[in-house]
């Protein structure tokens, strides 16, 4: 089965482009909030990683949902409160904040500083403090839980650089309690991406709760716990699995964590990944001594995700109903690596022929480039009716 685009209106338009099903994404942020409901989980909270995309009418939509914001940048900072986020929502992490970052989160009123290293909240004191503010902050704890996911994509090892390692924490929040300029409130985490074993979840709840307990003992007050996000999608089946599995990775949480303070979720990837598809033309169907190939007028600068993790997506021939054949799906950048995957079934491919890459909502707009002076392609949206 394919999936259900418009194909009669895609005829008229240039392509690349990418493909926003408002109607799936609507669906998607109204299961979160049932999940919450049935879990009667008022207390979790859950905040849109922009990094995943920001395009503003995906941001319109799940601010409008309610939702809070996930920032890692003082430009997603920005683009979460013109997208209407109210700035108590709005969290922002990352290892390398910048000064003028950190002012201009500062100036937004922000909901929290997730801060990554003892040298970050000396400087994000000392900002605040010459402003007469005070930041609120959760420390980012490196709870050396391995993620079962790509390599690039893991974060929670002692050996990546996110975090402060949880045998230094206790000083950290020392550290932090004593200095005027930030209040510190409580943990954050962030294991990984691209997440479908919930035991790796249930991992990282053994673990904070042992180091809340551990802390509560030392007599520090944690007032939230921030796990992050990570939930995975099933990129091979986009038709039979239209949502991530929001019910078992919820679920987990509520089960595994014996705390009850207030809950925060960053997810980003299983909110748009499943909306998004990356429709291109057939360009060339060219025959190689061994192999077929279908070169595509979209490349790895529109969806950075094959060449950057071995990511693969399932791709669809949607003006084509012949035969099955292999193909080799490659875009026009002059790199090796510029490859959508390879002994694709297509039904049999001709010059003009429009293609979908499925479960492109994520990581793919978001991180387009324009390496060989490509333009960046525009987004083409669903209507809503
Ligand atoms: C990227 C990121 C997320 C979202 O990850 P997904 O896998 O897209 O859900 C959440 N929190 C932080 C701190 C991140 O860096």
């Amino acid at each position: 089965m394919k999936g259900t685009f418009p194909v009669g209106r895609f005829t008229h338009l240039a392509t690349p482009f990418y493909y926003y099903d408002l109607n799936l994404l609507q669906r998607t942020l109204e299961e979160i909030r049932h999940q919450l409901k049935e879990l009667d989980w008022p207390a979790a909270q859950v905040h849109y990683a922009i990094k995943a995309n920001h395009n503003p009418v995906l941001l319109n939509h799940i601010a409008a949902s309610g939702f809070g914001a996930d920032c890692v940048s003082g430009g997603e900072v920005q683009a979460a409160l013109r997208a209407g986020f109210a700035p108590e929502t709005i969290f922002y992490a990352g290892v390398g904040k910048a000064d003028w970052e950190i002012d201009l989160a500062l100036d937004a009123g922000i909901g929290r500083f997730n801060v990554e290293s003892r040298a970050e909240l000396e400087v994000l004191a000392e900002r605040a403090a010459v402003k007469g503010k005070v930041a609120p902050v959760s420390l980012r704890v490196n709870p050396d839980v391995a993620a079962h996911t790509h390599k690039m994509i893991t974060t929670g090892r002692a050996e990546n650089k996110f975090g402060i390692h949880y045998s230094v924490l206790e000083e950290v929040i020392r550290r932090a309690q004593s200095l005027p300029g930030v209040e510190f409130i409580g943990l954050h985490y962030h294991i990984g991406s691209q997440i479908l074993d919930l035991g790796d979840f249930k991992a990282l709840c053994h673990r904070n709760n042992r180091i809340v307990k551990e802390l509560q003992a030392h007599g520090i007050e944690i007032k939230d716990i921030n796990v992050g996000g990570g939930l995975g999608i099933e990129y091979s089946h986009p038709n039979r699995f239209l949502m991530a599995d929001f019910a078992g990775y919820f679920r987990t949480y509520s089960d595994e964590l014996t705390t009850n303070l207030p809950i925060h979720f960053e997810l980003g990837r299983s909110i748009v990944a499943p909306c998004g598809s990356l429709i291109s033309r057939v360009l060339y169907v060219k025959d190689g001594l061994e192999r077929h190939f279908a070169i595509l007028d979209a490349g790895m600068n529109d969806l950075l995700r094959p060449a950057l993790y071995h990511a693969q997506h399932r791709i669809e021939n949607l003006s084509s109903e012949e035969e099955l054949e292999p193909y080799d799906v490659v875009g026009p950048v002059c790199e090796s690596s510029d490859v959508f995957g390879e002994q694709v079934m297509l039904n049999k491919c001709r010059r003009g022929d429009l293609v979908a890459i499925r479960s492109a909502g994520a990581y793919g707009e978001s991180m387009a480039s324009q390496y060989n002076c490509r333009p960046l392609a525009p987004a083409v949206f669903s209507s809503t009716e």
